[in-house]
């Protein structure tokens, strides 16, 4: 994500460095490199035009902080004014006063809009809401099938037309899932609407004739943050035929420019509320715009780390490991093999570690870890049976083979897997209980 400007303003931050003070000049040339790296990301003019007019009359200013350098002070007025382009405040979802909560979703096809009302029927429900999927999409064939599989992976309820009732009217559809969603229960609707390969007329009406009849809550705005300042002009088309409160950027994963998610708030006046970041249900996050502009300076996302961290670990189970790796023996093969998959849960380990601060310069090393490397490690320990999960050093020779076998792995794997773990398991005992390292004096306290 963000990965040209974020090099960009990386190199450009670099010559201000050992600077002791920035004259006119050094301002002027350092906002000339941020206006080219804008545009270089796609981001729409205007917008460059209004961000380096904010900065470099504020470089200018006497805004001078006294802790910090004038390579620091530039880079804090550009993390704010990034701040500001991308929405300020984080605009988070607002609820009916009387349930449901309506939210109706619109946006191009393929822009992602079923895969998103997945994400967010499942992180409603991750906390504690009763969300009802809605496919009023009955234009592209297999829509409904496509929101009926989407909703049974994300354990969320999906409301769709009968069978062999023809094509049926969406609008209709949609009034009567409000309805339905009263009758039972359920506190948000989730409306996913029919999109076309480009803007026209008829889907605007559509769109328009289902809002009127659902008095939606929410309306929200899907658009594929691949297509660069496309995105812009489809969200102005959108703005005006139908309306939104706020924006979803989907495949944010895959902007290496970032122009749409800096450009299509100023432009709409809209705040965007929700990033979409891969194919997974799980990908998908609020979207916060301090957060984002720290990541975009390489000074990564710890918070957002963290949130992930508290939803992927259970808290109880964390204080029975540490617990059990007070003795050798306690921590097994099978308490490795639930971290790991904790650890996991949280996303790809090239995404976690992408968040981390500071390590924009071993990005491409980053990117190239593979993921495939846990999946023969998980293999291998579910091919053992429980007591050699309990006790890995009782495994011999001919099980090593038969594990191998099983996990399609090699016996040279099984044994590097095997020692690491005996090893690890040593050094973290030591460690919990206070010894210190293995040949190391003991830790105070
Ligand atoms: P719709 O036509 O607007 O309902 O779009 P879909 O939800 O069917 O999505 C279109 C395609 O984009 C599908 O293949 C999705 O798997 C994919 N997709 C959706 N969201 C994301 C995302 O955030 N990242 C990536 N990489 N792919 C996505």
């Amino acid at each position: 994500m963000f990965a040209t400007l974020q090099d960009r303003l990386e190199a450009t931050f670099k010559r201000l460095r050992g600077k002791g003070r920035l004259t006119d000049a050094d301002i002027d040339a350092t906002c000339r490199e941020i206006r080219i790296a804008l545009l270089e990301a796609d981001v729409a003019l205007p917008v460059v035009r209004e961000f380096i007019g904010h900065v470099k009359e504020r470089a200018r200013g006497a805004e001078v902080h006294q802790a910090l350098n004038p390579a620091e002070q530039v880079i804090k007025i550009v993390h704010e004014e990034l701040i500001q382009i991308l929405g300020g405040d984080t605009r988070r979802l607002r609820f009916a006063k009387t349930p449901p909560t309506v939210i109706l979703l619109c946006g191009l096809q393929g822009a992602g809009k079923t895969t998103l009302a997945g994400k967010l029927g499942r992180w409603l429900k991750e906390q504690g809401h009763q969300p009802l999927l809605v496919a009023a999409d009955l234009q592209r064939p297999n829509a409904v099938e496509q929101l009926e599989i989407i909703g049974q992976r994300a354990g969320v309820a999906v409301f769709a037309p009968e069978r062999g009732s023809g094509v049926g009217d969406p609008v209709d559809v949609a009034r009567r899932s409000v309805e339905y969603a009263k009758s039972k229960l359920y506190d948000i609707v989730i409306v996913d609407t029919a999109g076309r390969l480009g803007v026209d007329e008829e889907m605007m009406r559509q769109a328009a004739d289902i809002r009127d009849a659902i008095q939606p809550d929410e309306i929200l705005f899907v658009v594929d943050a691949m297509i660069g300042q496309d995105a812009v002009t489809t969200a102005e088309a959108f703005r005006d035929g139908v309306g939104f409160d706020g924006v979803v950027l989907s495949k944010l994963d895959g902007d290496a420019r970032g122009g749409a998610a800096l450009s299509v708030r100023y432009v709409t006046g809209r705040p965007v509320m929700f990033a979409s970041t891969g194919e997974k249900l799980e990908d998908f996050d609020v979207f916060h715009p301090d957060r984002m502009a720290s990541r975009i300076l390489g000074m990564g996302d710890v918070l957002t780390l963290i949130e992930a961290a508290e939803r992927a670990f259970d808290e109880k189970q964390a204080a029975e490991v540490a617990d059990k790796l007070k003795t050798e023996k306690g921590f097994t093969l099978e308490d490795f093999l639930a971290q790991m998959q904790a650890v996991r849960r949280m996303g790809p380990l090239s995404k976690i570690l992408g968040m981390l601060p500071g390590l924009g310069e071993v990005r491409d090393q980053i990117n190239q870890i593979d993921d495939r490397e846990l999946d023969r490690i998980e293999a291998i320990i579910r091919s053992m049976t429980p007591a050699e999960r309990a006790d890995p050093k009782i495994i011999n020779g001919s099980r090593r083979a038969r594990i191998a076998k099983g996990s399609g792995t090699t016996v040279s794997d099984v044994n590097l897997l095997v020692e690491r773990f005996l090893e690890a398991r040593k050094v973290m005992s030591q460690l919990s209980q206070g010894k210190g390292l293995p040949g190391m004096p003991g830790l105070p306290g």
